[in-house]
């Protein structure tokens, strides 16, 4: 079969589903590789890398789409670019079906098999190695951290110099899940003081293994909801939880955001009030900016400054580092079609006695099949 990979049609999007490197793995699976061409531009990858790769480089979305098998792609497809599926082609990438109901309608229609990688079931460890959630948000924590030096005056680290004392920058994170966590490790290495916060107090080892310290709130409230995610906190921890953040705010230069709860609107965690008494030069990186934002101020997609404090709420932090998130990307895309077709033939198999395949498949032929039921856990 064909793997297509088009160039990303979203404002901005960088990334590329398909770096060279992998195209070689797909064709020794026994594939054949197409990329539109100029697909990979923005990730550093040109036409001719991937050519040296041997996939042949299609001059339009049409004629990649036509002759795809299989379409691997980074955002969910456009509708226009549904219509350009061929019937019967399998279609993997994020797809978000719950906040995405037309697009599901469509996939349907257009008589396809769609893979939504974010449908995979994460607490499956089997499913760790195509768990592109974990990759892209552990570039993007990164990321945020960078965004945060550039925006900041001052170094991270702690220095004594012949032109005077400096000390070291105090960082504070909200939310110790992946993003988070990659956050911690990112400042600490820079030399920061770093403390995070999480309503599971399962991570707190974790935080102090990366180099940071974990700060609790005041008031004992189990924080887990199903599958490892955080729950919606009742009002009395919300309170000590702020009264908590709102001294972070006053002692802290930097704060990095990363609280979210699936299914509802990101917890607002950062007051405006928080903000107003920030010192001047701080900033904060919204990283929750695109489910609302965990900072009042945020705006989406924008960097702003309020009361003298930077505040970055960029939706495109793992596009910002293109070729890591790509190359990871492909990584996790080659692991699933490695599941996929298990005889090395160039020939798929969507089996639904596999809990991580049946798991993430949305629509198999044009018929719905999302949810999927809980997968059997070992
Ligand atoms: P996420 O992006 O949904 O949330 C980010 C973090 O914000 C979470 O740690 C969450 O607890 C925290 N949070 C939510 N509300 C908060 C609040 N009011 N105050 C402070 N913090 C708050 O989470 P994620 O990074 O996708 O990871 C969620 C879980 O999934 C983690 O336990 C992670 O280890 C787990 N996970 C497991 C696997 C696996 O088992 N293979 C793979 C990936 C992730």
């Amino acid at each position: 079969l064909l793997i297509g990979v088009p160039r990303e049609t979203a404002a901005g999007e960088k990334r590329v589903a398909t770096v060279p490197d992998v195209v070689e793995k797909l064709i020794k699976l026994g594939f054949s590789v197409a990329v539109e061409t100029g697909a990979g531009d923005a990730a550093n990858c040109d036409d001719d890398s991937y050519r040296a790769a041997g996939a042949k480089v299609a001059g339009s979305a049409a004629e990649l789409f036509g002759m795809a098998d299989i379409v691997f792609k980074v955002r969910p497809p456009t509708l226009d670019e549904v219509a350009l599926l061929r019937p019967g082609a399998t279609l993997i990438g994020f797809v978000w079906p719950a906040q995405n109901p037309e697009l599901m309608a469509a996939l349907q229609a257009r008589q396809v098999t769609a893979l939504a990688i974010d449908c995979l079931p994460r607490q499956l460890s089997r499913a760790q190695k195509m768990d592109a959630l974990t990759s892209q948000a552990g570039v993007s924590g990164y990321r945020a951290v960078i965004e945060a030096a550039n925006a900041f005056g001052r170094f991270f680290n702690g220095q004594i110099t012949a032109a005077g004392k400096v000390p070291p920058a105090k960082v504070f994170i909200a939310g110790a899940g992946v993003a988070g966590l990659a956050a911690i490790g990112t400042a600490a290495n820079l030399g920061a003081i770093v403390r995070a916060n999480d309503t599971r107090a399962e991570v707190a080892d974790q935080v102090v293994s990366l180099g940071g310290e974990f700060v609790k709130v005041d008031y004992e409230e189990e924080g887990s909801g199903g599958g490892g995610y955080a729950k919606v906190m009742s009002e009395g921890f919300q309170a000590a939880q702020r009264a908590m953040y709102a001294q972070q705010a006053r002692e802290v230069d930097i704060i990095i955001t990363t609280a979210l709860i699936p299914g509802k609107p990101a917890p607002k965690l950062i007051t405006a009030e928080m903000v107003a008494t920030m010192k001047p030069g701080s900033v904060i990186v919204d990283m929750a900016a695109e489910q609302g934002g965990n900072c009042e101020l945020t705006v989406p997609g924008q960097a702003v400054v309020r009361h003298g404090v930077t505040i970055v709420g960029y939706t495109d932090l793992a596009s910002r580092l293109a070729k890591q998130s790509s190359t990871l990307y492909s990584t996790n895309l080659l692991r699933l079609t490695e599941e996929l077709c298990k005889t090395k033939d160039g020939v798929i198999n969507v089996n639904f006695e596999d809990d991580a395949i049946r798991g993430l498949t949305v629509v198999k032929n044009g018929e719905l099949t999302w949810p999927a039921p809980a997968p059997k856990l070992p």
